[in-house]
Parts: structure tokens; C-alpha cells; sequence
């Protein structure tokens, strides 16, 4: 199973992080359940306020730590723990409950006690029963294939996209439609958006929606989209959920590019970066398993990362930016062609598309050596554009990168072309809603 092959590759990283996701639920509850909550709701408002106000921040934090969890609270923190845990083994491949069982550690009773409600509310389905040598017949559990749904949307400069994901990663819809939003307020683009999720949504159950956007978010609020320039300021996140009446979660598209070739499956192991280009550059960097995102949304901008200093101008305000060396704009321009695939056409003939190509990959290459330096991934994935050039390109990056990695003396850096194509965001998106069904599993009982 997934979940214990990497327990056994990052052993502190996923301790850490499964502590911190059984922390976190049971925080609130734990204040609640502070034996003198009964004194500060009883007391004065203006006294509780005063209370509040003066003590020092870190002692009310402490105070909330030191509280016991119950009884009651640690069953169920362990119940989802093991819900978690089947959920994971079911996402990686369907199983009769003696599979589970051994795949998961847990025993059959526990695994029937769980899998009941899940089976009773059409989020599981069990099988016809399979003959599987001696003994009884098996029936395997998995995903119910008329279950909830997830469901990713992607705006972008000239169109928009949606996928329709079930918790099992089966693509159920998908649909790329030209829309031109680059003039178009957050209001028209929201319109669209609406009509798409609802021609596609029919009548099944829907866990949430993801919306990705060619910029850099932050808490549901695009914060900087040189392209789509209208959306900058605006909390889609929060405008989507009212319009749709259900939850929206926003990120960037380079990060759900690369969270597509994480969740369902791993395309490309826990540690990698994922980088494609299309009006500028998109990179999104993963590290033990988890897309980095940095503090407030920045991290991973690989296409502003500065390889000559006194290079071209960029559009960020700096210059010699990777961009303007390697974004797709520019191998177009260079190569006296107008479309990506009149380009690739053109790389089985002309030299002049070659060199342009080239010397993108080169410029490329500098900058993700950079990246290379900084987090030590063993992994690059070319996607989007980069990924149909991939055969022209990876052999310019490669040769920039063997000389300047440090880390290219202990072991190669993995240079590979995407498998998901143009739906690599939108998927992305669709994902981060399965993914974070499956990390909380309550929610399927909402
Ligand atoms: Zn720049």
C-alpha cells in the first residue's frame, strides 16, 4: 500500500505530518471541552473580553495545549486515522475486505465496522463475487462508480476547462472550451465558469470544486495574474462557493499541474518539479510528497528566476528573467512560427526552429539547475508545451544541468515528459478536492 511504502521512505516527514493532521481537528474541541468553559460563558462579556485582551498570546495558547484530549475524542481521531488508511488502499487499487485487511494492517471487523456506512451512503460498492482459488469467494470493495465527485475547473488566458473526477482518480468528464477572458471581469469569467460546472455536474453528489488560475493566490484570492489582470484582487474562491452554493478551494495552476502527477497516482515519485510554459512559465515544486507553496504563494517561480544580470527585460520589472529566454512566446518568436504544433512540425526539418528550441532548453536548463541547488529533487517533469517538445528539448537542459547540478556527481537528474497532456491543471484541480476528501474523511459523512 501506498501509505507504508512511503512510511518507510520518509519515515520523520509523514510522522510529522500525520501528527500535525490529528492535531489540528480536535484543537477546537479540545477548547471547548476546557474544564472552565462553563466559567467563561457564564461570565460578564465585558470581563471575558478584558480577559482576553491582556492575557500575553503564548499563555492562552498553552493553556489550550495542556488540556487532555478525552476519551471519546481520541476513538475518533483514531476511527478517521483508520477510515484514512482504508481510503488510501482502496485509491490505489479495489480489494476484498481480506486484501484490505492485510494490506492495511487493520482486521476485519475493524475494516467491515468502517466500510458499512461508506457502503450504506453509495460511496463504496461492493463487487459480484469473484472466485479467487480455494476457499470462499471474494467480493471486492471499491468506489462506488455513480459516487460523489470532484470537480476541477481551469480559467485560462483563451479558455476554460473542467474535469469531473471520481474518488477512485477515473476521469468521468472532461471538457476544454476557447473563452476569451483576457478583458473579461472576475464577474463574466465567474458566469462561465457556472454554466460549465453546471453542464457537467448532472445530478451526482459533489464533494467541492477546484479552481485553478494562471497566477499566484493566496487564502482564495488571486494576488498576481499578469495575464488575466481583471481577476487580480478578487476573491474567487469565495465568489464561486455563493454562486455554486458549495465549497471552492483556488490555487495556481502550476501548482495543480504538479499535484496531478502526485494524487491519485504518483507519476513521478514525491520529489520533483513539475515545470510547463505557456504565456509565461510555470514551475511547481514538490517536496516529500507535498506541493511547496511557500508562505504566501510565491514559491516556485521559476520563470523569474534570474540567469543573466543584465539580461532582457521582464515583465515582473526585473530583467534576464528565465522567461525571456525559455517561455514559449519567445521559441515561437525565435523560430519564425505561430503555434506550438506548427513548431513541433517544424523541428523534424528546419534548423532555425531547432536553435530556438535549443537555446531555450539551454536557458531552461540553467534555471532549473538553480532549483536543482536549492531543494535537491532528483526529478524534473516537463508538462504542457514543454512536454511536446521534450525530445528537442531535454538534451539542451540536460547539458546545462550536468555541469552546474552539484548533486549531478552522486546521482542524474530525472528529466521526463508529462503523460497527462493538456488536462494536467484541471485534473490537478479535481484532485485537490479527492485528495482532501481522503485526508478528512468526515467530510464524506457531511
Ligand atoms: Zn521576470
Amino acid at each position: 500500500m501506498r501509505g507504508h511504502r512511503n512510511a518507510h521512505k520518509q519515515p520523520n516527514a509523514r510522522k510529522h505530518r500525520r501528527a500535525r493532521e490529528q492535531r489540528s481537528p480536535c484543537k477546537h474541541r479540545r477548547a471547548r471541552n476546557r474544564p472552565n468553559a462553563r466559567k467563561h460563558r457564564t461570565a460578564p462579556k465585558h470581563r471575558r473580553a478584558r480577559k482576553h485582551r491582556d492575557a500575553p498570546k503564548h499563555r492562552r495558547a498553552r493553556a489550550a495545549i495542556l488540556v487532555p484530549m478525552t476519551t471519546v475524542d481520541h476513538l475518533r481521531q483514531v476511527r478517521l486515522g483508520n477510515l484514512r488508511t482504508v481510503l488510501l488502499a482502496l485509491v490505489d487499487k479495489p480489494g476484498s475486505r481480506a486484501d484490505l485487511a492485510a494490506r492495511t494492517g487493520l482486521t476485519k471487523a475493524t475494516l467491515s465496522n468502517l466500510t458499512e456506512p461508506l457502503l450504506a451512503n453509495g460511496v463504496l460498492v461492493e463487487e459480484p463475487a469473484t472466485l479467487t482459488g480455494v476457499g470462499r469467494p471474494s467480493k471486492p470493495l471499491r468506489f462506488h462508480p455513480a459516487g460523489p465527485v470532484a470537480i476541477g475547473v481551469e480559467v485560462n488566458v483563451e479558455h476554460l476547462a473542467v474535469e469531473v473526477l471520481g474518488l477512485d482518480g477515473d476521469t468521468v468528464h472532461r471538457h476544454r472550451v476557447h473563452a476569451d477572458n483576457r478583458r473579461a471581469t472576475a464577474n463574466e469569467v465567474l458566469g462561465r465558469v457556472v454554466g460549465l460546472v453546471e453542464q457537467f455536474t448532472g445530478d451526482r453528489a459533489v464533494l467541492g470544486v477546484g479552481l485553478a488560475v494562471p497566477g499566484v493566490v493566496h487564502d482564495g484570492t488571486v494576488v498576481r495574474a499578469p495575464n488575466l489582470p481583471n481577476l487580480v484582487g478578487e476573491d474567487l474562491a469565495a465568489q464561486l462557493s455563493s454562486r455554486l452554493g458549495r465549497e471552492v478551494e483556488l490555487d495556481n495552476e502550476a501548482n495543480l499541474a504538479a499535484l496531478a502527477h502526485l494524487w491519485p497516482k504518483h507519476l513521478a515519485g514525491e520529489d520533483f518539479v513539475h515545470v510547463t510554459a505557456d504565456v509565461g512559465i510555470g514551475a511547481g515544486v514538490v517536496l516529500a510528497g507535498e506541493v511547496y507553496r511557500g508562505v504566501s504563494g510565491f514559491a516556485g517561480e521559476l520563470g523569474h528566476v534570474v540567469i543573466e544580470r543584465d539580461g532582457v527585460e521582464c515583465t515582473c520589472g526585473s530583467r534576464g528573467c528565465v522567461e525571456r529566454y525559455a517561455g514559449l512566446d519567445v521559441m515561437l518568436r525565435d523560430a519564425g512560427r505561430t503555434h506550438l504544433d506548427d513548431l513541433a512540425e517544424a523541428l523534424r526539418t528546419d534548423e532555425r526552429a531547432r536553435t530556438a528550441v535549443r537555446e531555450a532548453g539551454r536557458a531552461l536548463g540553467v534555471g532549473l539547475a538553480t532549483l536543482m541547488n536549492l531543494f535537491d529533487v532528483p526529478t524534473v517533469v516537463l508538462g504542457g508545451s514543454y512536454a511536446v517538445l521534450h525530445e528537442h528539448l531535454s538534451v539542451a537542459i540536460r547539458s546545462e544541468m550536468d555541469i552546474r547540478v552539484l548533486a549531478g556527481g552522486e546521482r542524474h537528474t530525472r528529466l521526463i515528459a508529462s503523460p497527462l497532456g493538456e488536462f494536467a491543471v484541471v485534473r490537478g484541480a479535481a484532485g485537490l478536492v479527492t485528495r482532501r476528501t481522503v485526508q478528512q474523511p468526515e467530510r464524506l459523512y457531511a
